[in-house]
């Protein structure tokens, strides 16, 4: 039985490009998307620094163009990986931020801030986000809230599954769950539409965001939602749609100027930020254009781009997708046909083309599009985080099973993978396998731990390894019992034990994958708090100077009024009006200095 959290609790959709918060309603009986100051329901998950602030969601978004290589992004595509992991090593090239190899191979990002250099890892970046998600709830419930359920794409694998957690609680956040992106949109979907899930339903829930993608398929039955496979690529979504048509202006920019654009980070931050909104346009038109003055040595660039120019730079990335659909089907062993509908999620779910491949695919005149893609996740995960919450679980009703999308097990003779836990293995889950010595007296045994779906153990994901020490015997005599068991979050602890002559000993995997420790965390939920005091410093210095503009404004009116001034001598007058100097002089030097800042 799972515990149960008091107080309010929160969804999160930690998206690539996007995050979504969400927070149950039992009055109204739905969850509410929240939105943030600006009155957006979706906040962008970037950060930017600058010599005297710090930003996070939109105001980060919105100077990005002229603080290109402080303005940081895509951390989600950085959460849980290795440096020298050739994903990452692609993604640097576009990226107009600075990243290095850090401790153990972890990937740092470098930015300048006041003045300094400073390094932040993946989770730290990621914890700002979420700050500010919770900011937004708080704000809305008018309450501290502590605890949140935040979702990872299905094809997470544990390193990066732990790497969000850690980013949680760096954000002073109590991640009582990791859920599944698809599984959270299907919780959103089966909730809106209950009333027609009285006979079992197989529901295919198609997840392509900014930079992720996920598939999944479940069947809802009355109150019970069981996953029945998953599947995805980390490393599919909008931004490579993106990509694809910046490379394309970037020829195009040659061919018409011959001026290479490829080596200027601004310049392509600005493009990109173009040909995104391109993008979205050819959703809904045929065609699109781009328009943006002075690109590059003063060219104003415009051109535009049709649809199905759009499609042909990306078919094979569409293509891929499908492969994906049909893969993810036959892991749960459903016919294509035996699927009643299907969900469509994230922002690059729009694309005509997509969805038509989907259709085809399916056999389908149309698809469920009356979920809205952006904010399903963040809905399901509200409900999953009131679920966990002693006020909301009953009035809910509904219980949920997921799977581990990947395959654990430990490398045995022959550098082969015996699997323990299968992919698609409903969690949470405990399973025990029996292995022997392979040679005569020795006196440890070597447990490797991978996931993946390679027969050759050494091919998939290293996540840890242990020395197990053994009494001397005959090969073959000692049996060593290793067990994997994977908690609600899908996160991995394996424990080996050997129990001939009562020597019984038990270790819990340490993870390989650069994971921070408890004094990394403590460390950085302390910088966490530090700028928090300098946000609220600078917050507090705005204000002051607000407040003192305004005033000046009054008394500037106040003293143009004759029936006040002629009250004054003219000493008091003099004394007055020398202050108020004093004081525009004063705002006049931080707006310079501001305009400065911004045009820098
Ligand atoms: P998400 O990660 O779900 O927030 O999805 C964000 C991605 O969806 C970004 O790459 C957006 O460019 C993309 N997106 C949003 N709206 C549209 C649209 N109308 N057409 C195509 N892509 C879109």
């Amino acid at each position: 039985m799972a515990k149960k959290f008091k107080g309010p609790a929160i969804g999160i959709d930690l998206g690539t490009t996007y995050s979504c918060v969400a927070v149950w309603q039992d009055q109204n009986n739905r969850a509410e998307i929240i939105h943030n100051d600006q009155g957006n329901r979706t906040t962008p998950s970037f950060v930017a620094f600058t010599d005297d602030k710090r930003l996070i969601g939109d105001a980060a978004k919105n100077q990005a163009a002229s603080n290109p290589v402080n303005t940081i992004f895509d951390a989600k595509r950085l959460i849980g990986r290795k440096y020298s992991d050739s994903v990452i090593q692609n993604d640097i090239r576009l990226w107009p931020f600075k990243v290095v190899p850090g401790n153990d191979d972890k990937p740092e990002i470098i930015v300048k801030y006041k003045g300094g250099e400073k390094h932040f890892c993946a989770e730290e970046i990621s914890s700002m986000v979420l700050t500010k998600m919770r900011e937004i709830a708080e704000k809305f419930l008018e309450s501290p809230v502590k605890n949140a359920v935040v979702t990872v794409p299905a094809y997470f694998n544990d390193s990066q599954r732990k790497a969000t957690k850690d980013a949680g609680a760096i954000a002073g956040l109590n991640v009582m769950r990791i859920i599944n992106e698809p599984t959270a949109a299907a919780l959103a979907y089966g909730l809106q539409k209950r009333a027609n899930c009285v006979e079992e339903r197989n529901i295919f829930i198609f997840d392509l965001g900014g930079g992720t993608f996920d598939v999944s398929l479940l069947t809802i039955k009355n109150n019970l939602f069981e996953v029945k496979a998953t599947s995805g690529d980390t490393h599919l979504g909008g931004e490579d749609f993106d990509n694809r048509m910046v490379n394309h202006f970037v020829m195009e920019f040659n061919r018409k100027y011959m001026k290479d654009i490829s080596g200027s980070p601004r310049v392509l931050r600005r493009l990109r930020t173009a040909c995104e909104r391109t993008k979205r346009t050819l959703s809904f038109d045929t065609n699109a254009t781009i328009d943006i003055d002075s690109l590059f040595e003063g060219i104003d660039f415009h051109s535009s781009i049709t649809r199905a120019k759009f499609e042909q730079l990306n078919v094979d990335l569409f293509k891929k997708c499908i492969e994906t659909v049909e893969s993810c089907l036959s892991d749960a062993q459903i016919e294509k046909s035996s699927v009643d509908d299907a969900v469509l999620v994230g922002g690059s779910s729009r694309i005509p083309k997509v969805q038509q491949l989907l259709k085809e695919f399916f056999n389908w005149k149309d698809i469920c599009v009356s979920i809205n893609p952006d904010e399903a996740v963040a809905y399901g995960a509200a409900v999953q985080a009131a679920l966990l919450c002693e006020a909301t679980e009953k009035s809910l009703n509904l219980v949920l099973r997921d799977v581990t999308p990947l395959s654990l097990g430990t490398l045995v003779r022959g550098d082969l993978l015996s699997v323990v836990i299968p992919r698609n293995t409903p969690i949470p889950v405990k399973k025990t396998k029996n292995y022997y010595t392979t040679k005569d007296d020795l006196s440890y045994v070597s447990v490797r731990v991978y996931e993946g779906e390679r027969l050759k153990a050494s091919e998939n994901n290293l996540l840890g390894k242990f020395r197990f020490s053994i009494p001397p015997a005959p090969r073959g005599q000692i049996p060593i019992k290793v067990c994997f068991s994977i908690d609600f979050d899908g996160i991995l602890n394996v424990s080996a034990t050997e129990d001939t002559c009562g020597n019984r000993q038990e270790i819990t995997i340490t993870n390989e994958k650069g994971r921070l420790s408890t004094e990394e965390i403590e460390r950085m939920i302390q910088e966490a708090e530090n700028f928090k005091d300098e946000d609220m410093k600078f917050k507090k210095k705005v204000k002051a100077m607000n407040d003192l503009d305004d005033y000046l404004y009054t008394m500037r009116k106040v003293m143009k009024d004759d029936s006040v001034s002629s009250m004054l001598t003219s000493i008091e007058r003099m004394k007055i009006n020398s202050a108020m100097i004093k004081g525009m002089k004063l705002i006049d030097e931080k707006q310079h200095h501001e305009a400065f800042l911004r045009t820098f």
